[in-house]
């Protein structure tokens, strides 16, 4: 490919609406374009890095005996009704009415379609299982479009779904995708942690994450080094014992004005993590008001208060100092003695305390020597929020906190969509049963961006090889030199005739603004043909280490050929 023939689209400027590295550089490299807010056009180099990751997930689902099909992006509202999503959805479902106003959707996901598609497929339990599965454009109306292709409104993702006679087929298929994500990211050469991303109703192995290290990240990922790792909102960590005391007697202490546990732990001169923290909260399904509380330097997680609640996050607030009177507390003054123990929530760390300050639930007085056991003893919980340092609930460690990237996921369904829609088989017996399912994802265009989050440098992308848009480029430091234009055309149909995808820049630019392209494209490899090129000596360079050493020009093309070989 001659590069004087190329759309290269490539910008000096920051785009302004861009903030982190993979979408600056996405667009400042030219390989997408943006057309309206969260929705981008794909420019020759991005979509040949987009169809190669494509291939690789393609392969890998394949090679799991996995089935590719295509559906339409267009949903009508009937199914989504069958599911009892339409409505559920909200605002993010992108809605649209054809001419005879008839609704339709533009896909998000596709647990719809595919169990609807398999329930007319699939008859009998003969025929299972079965993972078919799509690469297909989806969309979701985000409310703030950001961060290029991380957050985009349109975008592309590999999506499957399992069909299994029982609970044990599932765990099998599951098994299976769970194993193959780990072959495809791993090929993507990136480093990534698998957490666990759901412990509540589904159970302890019901959902994972494969979350793509960066700090680009919008989530939080807690990690030790044995091996455990959990989405932050759902982390536990040990619960750490207090410094054993002998038990005082309570003690009221006037504390007038100060409301928060910082200005009364410091007015008293009492250690943080001898005080306990109280955060009310007013839970709208159930109509009840609920103090939390955990040791004074520990934050609530939300997340797990409404597990703890069962109930949803659009219906839980912060209780008003009205509700937090009719339950007979203080706001600013709560305390777990006296209170009624379905009004509170008690971290099972605090049981572990000894002597603590808390409110008094009146106005301007806190107590002191406060002892789970012997004052407030109730059921505990884990509600507390987990942060870097906190001890591994596994093997005790201190743990890591880094933000991540979330590229896949997968899910156990179970039976939520089979019996909602009637997607049966009759058993060996005859006997009519739901399919149980599994669901599998895997953000193509959020993977790509993943990889630029790990693989740029100030120069721009350097593209792992197997997914460069090219594997080399050929610059000529001037294409006009006949001695250069010989060997850079004679290198280019060598490695052209070996299956290379290479660029020959043939450009009337100087090598210095030909260098800085190809260096903000990333392609992998560069091969400077110089002053020595009568010689038949050229510069190779290698864009992941940046090193350039000077070498015969065969021997360039053979490193470059034995390279792709390996890929
Ligand atoms: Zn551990």
């Amino acid at each position: 490919m001659k590069a004087s023939r190329m759309l290269i689209a490539t910008l000096k400027e920051v785009p302004n609406d861009a903030v982190i590295p993979s979408h600056i550089l996405l667009i400042r490299s030219g390989m997408i374009k943006k057309m309206s807010a969260g929705i981008y056009n794909y420019l020759p180099l991005g979509l040949r890095t987009l169809r190669k990751v494509e291939n690789i997930i393609r392969e890998e689902m394949d090679r799991a005996g996995a089935e590719e099909i295509l559906c339409s992006c267009l949903q009508p509202k009937e199914l989504w009704e069958a599911s009892g999503r339409w409505y559920k959805y909200g605002s993010e479902l992108m809605r649209i009415k054809d001419r005879h106003d008839r609704d339709f959707c533009l896909a998000p996901t596709a647990e719809e379609v595919f169990t609807d598609l398999t329930s007319v497929l699939v008859k009998s339990y003969k025929q299972l299982p079965v993972i078919p599965y799509q690469i297909q454009t989806k969309y979701r109306d985000e409310f703030r479009p950001r961060f290029g292709l991380m957050r985009s409104r349109e975008f592309i993702m590999k999506d499957a779904y399992s069909f299994d006679v029982d609970t044990e087929g599932l765990d099998k298929s599951y098994g299976l995708m769970y194993k193959t994500y780990e072959r495809i990211f791993d090929r993507f050469h990136l480093n990534y942690k698998i957490v666990l991303a759901d412990s509540g109703a589904i159970g302890g192995n019901g959902s994972h994450q494969f979350m793509a290290l960066s700090s680009a990240g919008e989530s939080d990922i807690v990690y030790c080094d044995c091996g455990y790792a959990a989405d932050a909102e759902k982390a536990e960590s040990k619960a750490i014992e207090g410094v054993k005391e002998d038990l005082l007697e309570l003690e009221e202490v006037n504390t007038p004005n100060f409301k928060t546990i910082e200005e009364v732990a410091g007015y008293l001169n009492i250690d943080k993590t001898k005080t306990i923290k109280a955060v009310a909260y007013r839970d709208m399904e159930h109509n009840k008001t609920v103090i939390c509380f955990v040791r004074g330097d520990r934050e609530v997680n939300d997340i797990k208060v409404i597990n703890a609640l069962n109930t949803s996050e659009e219906l839980l607030r912060m209780a008003t100092p009205e509700e937090i009177a009719e339950i007979g507390s203080v706001e600013g003054f709560m305390g777990p003695i006296g209170l009624n123990k379905d009004n509170i929530i008690v971290d099972n760390e605090v049981a572990l305390m000894y002597n603590a300050l808390v409110g008094a639930n009146k106005a301007d007085y806190h107590i002191k020597n406060a002892n789970f056991a012997r004052d407030f003893k109730c059921e505990t919980k884990d509600i507390r929020l987990v942060k870097e340092g906190d001890l591994c609930p596994i093997c005790g460690k201190p743990m890591k906190v880094e933000r991540g990237i979330e590229v896949g996921q997968v899910f156990k369904l179970q039976t939520k969509y089979s019996e909602a829609m009637g997607c049966t088989f009759l058993d060996k017996n005859g006997a009519t049963k739901p399919m149980v399912m599994g669901c599998y994802g895997i953000g193509v265009t959020r993977t790509m961006s993943a990889i630029i989050e790990q693989y740029h440098d100030e120069f721009g992308i350097k593209w792992p090889l197997n997914v460069a848009p090219y594997h080399v480029v050929i610059v000529p430091a001037k294409y006009t030199d006949e001695a250069q234009k010989d060997l850079a055309d004679k290198m280019h149909d060598i490695l052209n005739d070996s299956k290379a995808e290479v660029i020959l820049d043939d450009r009337d630019a100087s090598l210095g603004f030909k260098m800085k392209d190809f260096e903000l494209i990333g392609i992998p490899y560069i091969i400077i043909v110089g002053r020595r090129a009568n010689e038949g000596i050229v510069e190779l360079k290698d864009r992941m280490t940046n090193e350039k050493i000077e070498l015969p020009y065969m021997d360039a093309i053979n490193k470059v050929l034995e390279a792709i070989k390996n890929i």
